[in-house]
């Protein structure tokens, strides 16, 4: 078991595009371990590699009971849509309004190299549709609508642990994120 410390908004990594997994290797068992106790430790509903300053496209997950994890994700993506609350570990405390497919279907592989399929809908649609983003340097701010990113900019701009010096910025657990953090 090892706990990382996650990456908070405004470093670097969560800007990157993350590379694509080749070796299905110990080294990647690892990581999916470390993402694992890290989001389970948080308390996070998902937590995507670059968020623990590593640059692979692997994330976790833990929803309604249920832990998992893809590695090198591509998504399908109903056209319908859901509208509800969605946080980050990287930006502690901040839950906003937050429109995404309703389902998805996800292909990618697992930490053994074996090809995967996962449906989910409602939450674990969210949850993957969020970490994809994490992998393609994209967080959620940049999904809200232009209103609610001015508001959630500003939130993040008066938070305790915005801008501290000294990369990487880092928290300690737990992340005040009620539940919502991905
Ligand atoms: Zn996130």
């Amino acid at each position: 078991m090892a706990i990382q410390p996650i990456r908070l908004f405004g470093d670097p990594i969560l800007r990157s595009k993350a590379v694509p997994v080749t070796d299905f290797d110990q080294e990647l068992r690892r990581l999916v371990q470390d993402l694992t106790d890290t989001m389970l430790e948080a308390p996070g509903a998902g937590l995507a590699a670059p968020q623990i300053g590593v640059g692979l496209r692997v994330f976790t997950w833990s929803i309604e009971g249920v832990v998992g994890h893809l590695v090198n994700p591509v998504l399908d993506l109903s056209e319908e849509t859901q509208d509800g609350d969605e946080g980050c570990l990287s930006i502690p405390g901040l839950a906003i309004d937050c429109r995404r497919a309703l389902s998805v279907v996800a292909t990618g592989f697992d930490q053994y190299g074996e090809p995967v399929v996962i449906e989910g809908s409602q939450l674990l649609a969210r949850a993957i549709q969020h970490e994809t983003d994490h992998l393609d340097g994209v967080l959620f701010v940049d999904r809200l609508t232009p209103e609610l990113r001015k508001q959630a900019m500003k939130e993040i701009r008066e938070s305790d642990w915005f801008g501290l010096s000294g990369p990487p910025t880092v928290k300690v657990s737990p992340h005040p994120t009620g539940g919502l953090g991905l």
